[in-house]
């Protein structure tokens, strides 16, 4: 198997513990290569991941390579592959805003932040259903199908692209779209862009292959 992917996968722990994305123990995150899913173990601090100790699982979720015991919610990244086949990262993290909004079940609209909308488009928030359950990976496979990004309701939030980049690329502006809107919400709410605007920017997004 390779080693590449995983030390990409550990570097992605420390990048999101550094940037206050994710708590040591929190979260999961996967590549797809092929037939194979490189993931996360469970019980080890994400910050301290060594490139051993990421797993490779097939899609029935047997364990291919290594000695430790893979995430207990696998069952959502092997749904996410399934059902969008331009997805070959997945990242749930527990970054604190993006999560208290998932907590206050309060999704991102499109239209608020042009980043934001050109890197991530809405952000729907999931109904909650128990970690790694078979009702959770259902819910997020319906709802992932058309967006990049999701809050997971009471638990945390969801990232995925081409690559791991832009999986934390987005998680890393989810976080911030969730900071920018709690100072909006402080200042009275959030103003929307016009509707003739937003009608340009989402051409701009179309354009863009956003
Ligand atoms: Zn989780």
């Amino acid at each position: 198997m390779k080693r590449q992917i995983k030390e990409d996968i550990a570097l992605i722990g420390k990048r999101l513990y550094e940037h206050e994305l994710n708590g040591s123990y929190g979260g999961n995150f996967s590549v797809r290569d092929g037939d194979y899913i490189y993931i996360t173990p469970t019980g080890i601090p994400k910050d301290l991941l060594e490139y051993s100790d990421i797993l490779v699982i097939n899609f029935s979720g047997e364990i291919i390579e290594g000695e430790l015991k893979p995430t207990s919610e696998m069952l959502f990244h092997i749904k996410i592959y399934k059902v969008r086949e331009d997805v070959n990262a997945i990242i749930h993290a527990h970054p604190p805003f993006a999560t208290g909004f998932a907590i206050a079940h309060h999704p991102i609209p499109i239209n608020i932040h042009e980043e934001s909308c050109l890197i991530l488009g809405d952000v729907p928030v999931v109904p909650y259903e128990l970690t790694a359950s078979i009702d959770l990976a259902e819910n997020i496979g319906r709802l992932i199908k058309d967006h990049n990004a999701l809050l997971l309701a009471n638990h945390g939030a969801l990232t995925v692209g081409e690559d791991l980049e832009r999986a934390f690329r987005r998680m890393e502006e989810l976080e911030n779209i969730c900071k920018m809107l709690t100072v909006a919400q402080l200042l009275g709410g959030p103003k929307y862009i016009p509707d003739d605007k937003f009608t340009q920017l989402m051409e701009l997004k179309k354009k863009r292959g956003l």
